[in-house]
């Protein structure tokens, strides 16, 4: 083919015919100027830098669709040079098959030499462009879809909406109308009187040519662009979720790239019953919509990133993009609204336009190619497309089941982002298909060729990220799952999904050796091991090197004798051996009996590995942060929750207005507090110091007084309380500055803290087990009633709560079996043995709530007896239970699906 003939802007009238012969290269600004000359225009571009060829190849909506339909309609001849070099024309009675596929099929066939329009007699158009301020949205969404819903006598007007953000016009979001009438007549009665009257940022009205509108309509260059599309029925709920969802883009977006180096857009046009009709009247094309049964409006996505920004923040712009489609996509399916169809000249090139179109036109096509071009050039050889608009991706399938309505969405969708559907597929109406697949093709798919550096770059990154989780993990033994003590990791792998990304999560013991530091928290916790293992110790008897591995049933058995044993004299050994770093005070003070404690040691051993880490697992809403959040557990969530935690600090999520409402505001400060919250409770679990300083937050909490009304409310609601405390634990108790406080400032501060977390009431129902433990441990062998008290109160404070909560039950129980086994020890081996009206008296002193329980140990005793589940303290439901309510304001997503993904990691840790 001769590019130079293409390149030739060769246009030519013919008034006889009435047809305007265009030369396929060029923009459609010279094709009016030229035209202008012969008092014709023609149903084109309405931005003068777009191409002929690709607008009508791709069906075209123009100023004009309202009488005349795509632009492809108004097609009445097309040459083509077809793969074999021949020449042919393509009109009503020749090559009719060629003609009707050429309208809208794109280039799948041949290429277009010239195309024969259908002319029409230039008039000035009228043309009023306005700009408002979003805040008249609900005028403005009102006029869009009465607009929309206009008889067909209106249909000499036009109307294009978009909201848009683009610093140099204004600072923030703003809509902008543009109304044409392309009789040039001013008073239409069009439903757009609603918003002539409001306030505007500017506005421009003129009479002028469609050479003049085009010129004056070009995107500036110097940018990168993408765009997307989705097509619904006219229903302004929709169109409010359009404008909501772009607002949280622009917001995203301004986290990080410059404001000044972005634009957006989020653009609707209607498309009414009779655009479709107009297309079959005029011989048929493949869009699909000639049956349209209601008015709908195209909905436009657009982002635009300058060039000299790096490639990095256009692909992330590009992926928040069609995150945006995806939702909402998702919310007018929701509201039955989608239509299914995307337009090709508008798709993004993860999208499926023309498997949108229907299966009786992609039959068509398919025919007219293998008709055409028999040995597949244009499906194979020639670029310019993405894969969704070669036919070749659509198997041959013949229209049955639902024939027109038939979607054919043939393809894997290109990038999941775990949720369930996932937005590619949501994106792609497909049916969602989340598994695992190579890493090599799915970076090859992520986008499309034209991003292939920016893609490279991603995917230098990724290799590095990739490499660094490779050398965490290569000298440890990730293959394999530890036995677990309770025997329930094998089993429990059997019920859930195998790991969805490709590496294994290390077990917490394979990777602990990693810090080199003092880790503040399990020293303490370790304490009271050794105190435990330096009475065992006494006892010659007992070989503490055994594996301490007890199936539940024996954990069961154990506890009961527990309670029932009595003591006997050989329970009271002293001690020989007490570790000197771990010295505890004990002083000469009788110990406990030695079954008992080894018991509790081997139950520490066996179990602390589950019970010293969180054990609540959800995500964030930022994307950044929920990969983080989401690969890995303990001491690996930990490195990965302290990027997600350092990231909000860049982003200033701790410093958030708070004046100020909005959902995206909402959002951020959930987001924030739900990366706080891990950040001080893995600091706590593993040990470290948080990356988040509370003297330097000022964001809000996320939740309203009524929130904390409700269960899961006053759940939620200690948990940040419990963080916010706990950092100042780890401050004045863990902290290396700590360590060198004398006894008694370390005692005065575990009182006052003691006070503060009983003030918090239920938090011990989220984060119980390691300081029950360690408390249960210190009681038994300090013979505390102080600690003993202490641990009652906790297990009052849970009962209420158990009786709703699934997964506060399980908690209650293990504390009220430990408690039991304190109290029991204490009672039987200390000098202190409270009387009720005593422990009511110190727990009074205490600051703590009064036992309510006759016998001042307690209601606990006869509560639950046989429903102590060590198995799986913090199961998926009883996970959700928690957390029902609260997480779906942290992103859209489901919450059993992230279970799904995050449980088998943590089975692997136990
Ligand atoms: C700023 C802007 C405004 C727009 N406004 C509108 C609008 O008002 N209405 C609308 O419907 N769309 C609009 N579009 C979308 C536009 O129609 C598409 O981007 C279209 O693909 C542009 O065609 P092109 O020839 O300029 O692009 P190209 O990228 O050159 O071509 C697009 C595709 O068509 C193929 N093609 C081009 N010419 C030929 C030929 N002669 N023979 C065979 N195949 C060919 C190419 O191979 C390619 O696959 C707009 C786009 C932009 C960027």
């Amino acid at each position: 083919m001769d590019q130079g003939l293409l390149a030739a802007e060769f246009r030519l009238y013919d008034p006889q015919s009435n047809i305007a012969k265009i030369e396929p290269a060029g923009r459609w600004k010279n094709v009016f100027a030229d035209l202008d000359k012969h008092g014709v225009t023609v149903a084109g571009g309405r931005d003068g830098g777009v191409g002929v060829g690709g607008f009508l190849l791709g069906g075209g909506i123009s100023f004009f669709s309202g009488k005349r339909g795509f632009g492809c309609d108004s097609v009445l001849n097309f040459e083509v040079v077809l793969a074999n070099g021949t020449i042919v024309n393509a009109n009503q009675t020749t090559n009719a098959d060629l003609w009707r596929a050429l309208k809208g099929g794109g280039n799948n066939f041949g290429i277009v030499t010239r195309f024969d329009l259908e002319a029409i007699p230039a008039r000035d158009l009228y043309y009023d462009l306005r700009l408002l301020d979003s805040a008249y949205s609900d005028s403005v969404v009102n006029a869009v879809v009465r607009f929309a819903d206009q008889d067909q006598p209106l249909a000499d007007d036009a109307l294009v909406t978009f909201y848009s953000y683009d610093t140099p016009v204004s600072s923030e979001i703003y809509v902008c109308t543009i109304h044409v009438n392309t009789m040039g007549n001013k008073n239409s009665a069009t439903a757009l009187h609603e918003i002539e009257d409001l306030p505007v940022i500017a506005n421009v009205t003129v009479f002028q040519s469609m050479a003049e509108a085009a010129a004056g309509s070009q995107i500036a260059p110097g940018s990168r662009n993408a765009g997307s599309t989705l097509t619904f029925y006219n229903d302004p709920e929709i169109v409010r979720r359009c404008i909501e969802v772009h607002t949280q883009l622009v917001e995203t977006l301004k986290g990080f790239i410059n404001p000044d180096k972005f634009r957006t857009l989020s653009f609707f046009q209607p498309i009414p019953t009779y655009m479709g009709a107009i297309g079959q009247q005029r011989g048929g094309n493949m869009l699909g919509l000639d049956d349209m049964q209601h008015n709908a409006l195209m909905w436009t996505a657009g982002v635009a990133v300058d060039s000299d920004s790096d490639q990095g923040a256009f692909a992330m712009a590009h992926a928040e993009m069609n995150k945006m489609t995806a939702q909402v996509k998702e919310f007018s399916r929701s509201v039955h609204g989608d239509m299914g169809f995307v337009y090709l000249n508008y798709a993004d090139a993860i999208q499926n336009p023309l498997g949108s179109y229907g299966i009786r036109n992609i039959e068509h096509m398919r025919e007219v190619a293998a008709k055409y071009d028999p040995t597949g050039i244009f499906q194979e050889r020639v670029s310019g497309a993405s894969r969704f608009q070669r036919l070749m991706q659509y198997p041959a399938i013949r229209a049955k089941d639902g024939g027109e309505d038939f979607q054919l969405n043939l393809m894997t969708p290109t990038k999941c982002d775990r949720r369930s559907p996932c937005a590619s597929c949501v994106t792609l109406n497909a049916a969602c298909r989340t598994t695992r697949r190579a890493p090599e093709k799915r970076q090859r798919v992520l986008l499309s060729s034209k991003y292939e550096e920016a893609v490279q770059e991603i995917g230098h990154h990724l290799a590095d990220v990739k490499g660094m989780l490779h050398t965490l993990i290569s000298s440890k033994d990730v293959g394999s799952c530890p036995p677990s003590s309770t025997g329930r990791s094998s089993e429990y792998a059997h019920r859930t999904q195998s790991p969805m990304i490709d590496e294994q999560v290390p077990t917490l013991a394979s990777v602990r050796e990693g810090y080199n530091g003092d880790p503040s928290f399990q020293s303490h916790a370790h304490r009271v091991e050794s105190a435990l293992e330096a009475t065992l110790a006494a006892s010659e008897l007992i070989d503490v090197e055994t594996p301490m591995t007890l199936p539940p049933d024996e954990v069961k058995e154990l506890l009961h004798d527990a309670s029932t044993t009595n003591t006997t004299t050989s329970d009271h050994v002293a001690p020989r051996n007490l570790l000197p770093p771990y010295d505890l005070e004990l002083g000469d003070m009788p110990l406990p009996p030695i079954d008992i404690v080894l018991k509790l040691l081997r139950l520490a051993k066996a179990d602390k590995q589950r019970f010293f880490s969180l054990r609540l697992c959800s995500e964030p809403s930022a994307e950044s942060c929920r990969a983080l959040a989401l690969l890995g557990h303990s001491t690996v969530a930990w490195r990965l929750m302290s990027g997600a935690a350092r990231a909000s600090l860049d982003l200033g999520l701790h410093r958030l207005a708070n004046r100020v409402d909005g959902q995206d505001l909402f959002q951020k400060r959930s987001v924030f507090w739900y990366i706080y919250a891990w950040d001080k409770g893995l600091a706590m679990t593993c040990g470290r110091t948080p990356v988040i300083h509370h003297y330097d937050v000022t964001t809000s909490f996320p939740l309203t007084p009524e929130d904390r009304s409700s269960v899961p409310g006053r759940l939620y609601g200690a948990f940040l309380d419990y963080s916010v405390v706990s950092e100042e634990i780890q401050r004045k108790l863990f902290s290396a500055l700590a360590q060198h406080a004398s006894q008694e400032v370390r005692t005065q501060e575990v009182d006052g803290f003691a006070v503060r977390i009983k003030s918090i009431h239920v938090i011990l129902s989220l984060v119980p087990f390691a300081s029950f433990i360690v408390l249960a441990g210190n009681a038994i062998a300090t013979s505390s009633g102080v600690d003993l008290a202490l641990l009652s109160s906790v297990v009052s404070i849970l009962a209420p709560i158990a009786a709703d909560c699934p997964t506060v039950r399980k908690v209650h129980d293990a504390c009220e079996r430990f408690h039991r086994i304190a109290s029991l020890v204490v009672s039987r081996t200390s000098r202190y043995s409270p009387n009720p009206e005593e422990y009511q008296e110190q727990a009074f002193s205490n600051g703590l709530p009064p036992n309510d329980s006759a016998d001042g140990l307690g209601t606990f005793n006869s509560a639950h007896p046989n429903s102590l589940d060590y198995g799986f303290p913090m199961a998926q439901q009883d996970r959700d239970s928690v957390m029902v309510g609260f997480e779906s304001e942290l992103g859209n997503y489901d919450p059993r699906a992230l279970t799904h993904i995050i449980e088998p990691y943590i089975a692997n840790a136990h």
